[in-house]
């Protein structure tokens, strides 16, 4: 019911040029993909050109970020406007870089997403735990509490498309990748919450990927979980070759 997504977030890497290589790159790669749904997102700045690359192709572009405004005097910022009509289809939404160094906070993640939502962008909202909440015993109330707060005013109506990321912040960009019993018991916390917040049956159909050093070889265990839908992978999606191999673990 839930198809597998697998998401690639290139944070800061790589010039218009070398996004358009690395699809070039990466297309034969996957070309027997049916399974998985995939996505990458590239800097802002790259996006028109990725874009225009991946038009016909089964990969699907995304933004890292947006302002929730439409327009207005917020110099340096882009709006989901903009990033619509660049014909992105999916945005992230508080991944916990923006929230560690960009002071973003749950409700700015709240703002963001029913922007997204009003502008028909996917919106994949990362959430995620610090190590010391977890060492604290903290990890199931920050995770519902990250989860009610970016859904609070959200209309059930209109939520189906929403994506969640659950993200352990001490996994990211560290190597440390949670065991696959701490992501998938972390998901069904999530995914209980989303039914408390929402509905039951949105709970049910809304994705859940796992984010935080997913490579080739752990992708299989990590990400095929009974309530995990699929990965956020930052360093292993900058390799047209590791990526694809993420992809093609996760068949079957
Ligand atoms: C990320 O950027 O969302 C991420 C999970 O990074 P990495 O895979 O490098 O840990």
């Amino acid at each position: 019911m839930r198809k597998l997504l697998i998401a690639g977030n290139w944070k800061m890497y790589k010039t218009p040029h070398e996004s358009t290589s690395f699809l070039t790159k990466f297309l034969p790669l996957v070309k027997d993909n049916t399974h998985a749904e995939i996505l990458l997102c590239p800097a802002m700045t790259c996006l028109p050109a990725l874009i225009d690359a991946a038009r016909s192709t089964s990969v699907a572009i995304g933004a890292q970020n947006m302002h929730w405004k439409d327009e207005g005097a917020y110099t340096g910022e882009t709006s989901p406007a903009v990033i619509a009509n660049l014909g992105a289809t999916h945005v992230l939404i508080g991944h916990s870089e923006r929230r560690q160094y960009f002071n973003e906070t749950d409700t700015t993640v709240n703002l963001k997403l029913k922007a997204a939502l009003a502008h028909s962008l996917i919106p994949i909202v990362c959430i995620g735990e610090h190590l010391e909440e977890r060492e604290s015993g903290l990890t199931n109330s920050v995770l519902e509490l990250q989860t009610s707060l970016a859904l609070e005013g959200i209309d059930p109506a209109i939520a189906a498309p929403i994506v969640f990321a659950y993200e352990p912040v001490w996994a990211i960009g560290t190597g440390r990748t949670a065991t696959p019993e701490i992501a998938q018991e972390a998901h069904l916390i999530i995914r209980k919450q989303i039914a408390k917040s929402l509905t039951p049956e949105l709970a049910a159909s809304i994705r859940i990927l796992y984010g935080g050093s997913v490579k080739p070889d752990n992708a299989k265990a990590l990400c095929c979980l009974e309530d995990i839908d699929g990965a956020l992978v930052g360093g292993a999606s900058l390799d047209p070759q590791s990526f694809a191999d993420i992809i093609n673990h996760t068949k079957g």
